[in-house]
C-alpha cells in the first residue's frame, strides 16, 4: 500500500498548480486572485478518484520532477528507499552498469543516473503507454530506454533494480490507485508472478534490489536469494530486498 497524502496537502498542491507556482511559493502568492472555478474543477476531479499527479502532470521523486499521467504508475515516496539501496550497492563499483526493469515513468533510472553520472543505465518497459512517459523523463539523461520484457536487450549488469507489480490479484486498492495501469500493480494471486520471472533472469547479473509490498513477499524473496537483506520504508514496513546474484 502506498503512503497516503493528506487532503489538505493535496488541496494546497492543486491551488499551487492553478496559481502556476510551486508548493513552496504558494504562501507568497495567496493575496493574488485565485481562479476558483478552475480550482473547484480540479478538486472535483480529485474527489472523483483521479490521481493528484495525473491532474498536475508531474510529481516529485528523489529531488527530481517526474512527468506522469494516464498509462503509467505514479512515482511513490517509498520507492525512494529502493534508490537509496541501489546507490548503496553501487557505491564501490566504478562505472557500473545498471538495469531498471519495468521503469514506468523512468524515475528510478533517472535518480540513479543523476546520482551516478559514471553509470551506464538501461531502463526497460513493456508497456507502450508507459514507455512514452519514460521517453519524456529520460530525454537527455543518457539512460538507454529499451521497449521490451524484463532485461531483454540489456547486457550483463552490476545491478538489476525494479519496482515490479506486486499487488495480489483481488486486493482492494484506493480508487486513485485503480486509475493507474493494472499491469504496473497486479501480479497474480500472491503478487509474485513478475518477481519470480525477474529472479529467473538474475544469474547473469551482479546484484539485485527489488521493491516488495508485504512482509510475506519480503520473506519469500529473501528465501530465494542467498545473502539477501531487507530494508524497511519510512512507515517501517519491509519495502526492499537486495542480494548478490553470483
Ligand atoms: N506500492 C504500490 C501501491 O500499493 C504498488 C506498486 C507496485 O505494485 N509496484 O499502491
Amino acid at each position: 500500500m502506498t503512503v497516503r497524502a493528506l487532503p489538505r496537502h493535496e488541496a494546497e498542491r492543486l491551488e499551487a498548480f492553478v496559481r502556476g507556482v510551486t508548493w513552496s511559493e504558494l504562501w507568497s502568492h495567496r493575496d493574488e486572485p485565485l481562479d476558483t472555478a478552475r480550482f473547484d474543477e480540479l478538486v472535483a476531479r480529485r474527489l472523483d478518484g483521479e490521481p493528484l499527479a495525473y491532474i498536475t502532470g508531474s510529481t516529485g521523486f528523489y529531488g527530481l520532477e517526474i512527468v506522469c499521467g494516464p498509462g503509467v504508475l505514479v512515482p511513490r515516496p517509498e520507492t525512494e528507499v529502493l534508490v537509496d539501496v541501489a546507490l548503496g550497492l553501487l557505491a564501490d563499483i566504478a562505472s557500473p552498469t545498471v538495469i531498471d526493469i519495468g521503469t514506468g515513468t523512468g524515475c528510478i533510472a533517472l535518480a540513479i543516473a543523476t546520482k551516478r553520472p559514471d553509470a551506464t543505465v538501461f531502463a526497460t518497459e513493456s508497456s507502450g503507454a508507459a514507455w512514452l512517459w519514460a521517453e519524456r523523463n529520460l530525454a537527455d539523461s543518457g539512460v538507454r530506454l529499451v521497449l521490451g520484457d524484463l532485461d531483454d536487450g540489456c547486457p550483463d549488469a552490476d545491478l538489476v533494480v525494479a519496482n515490479p507489480p506486486y499487488v495480489e490479484l483481488g486486493a482492494e486498492l484506493p480508487p486513485d490507485v485503480l486509475r493507474e495501469p493494472a499491469e504496473a500493480l497486479f501480479a497474480g494471486e500472491r503478487g509474485l508472478d513478475v518477481i519470480d520471472r525477474i529472479i529467473e533472469r538474475l544469474p547473469r547479473h551482479g546484484a539485485v534490489a527489488l521493491e516488495i509490498g508485504t512482509p510475506e513477499q519480503a520473506s519469500y524473496v529473501a528465501s530465494r536469494l542467498p545473502g539477501a537483506r531487507i530494508r524497511d520504508d519510512l512507515t517501517v514496513r519491509p519495502r526492499v530486498v537486495s542480494a548478490p546474484c553470483r
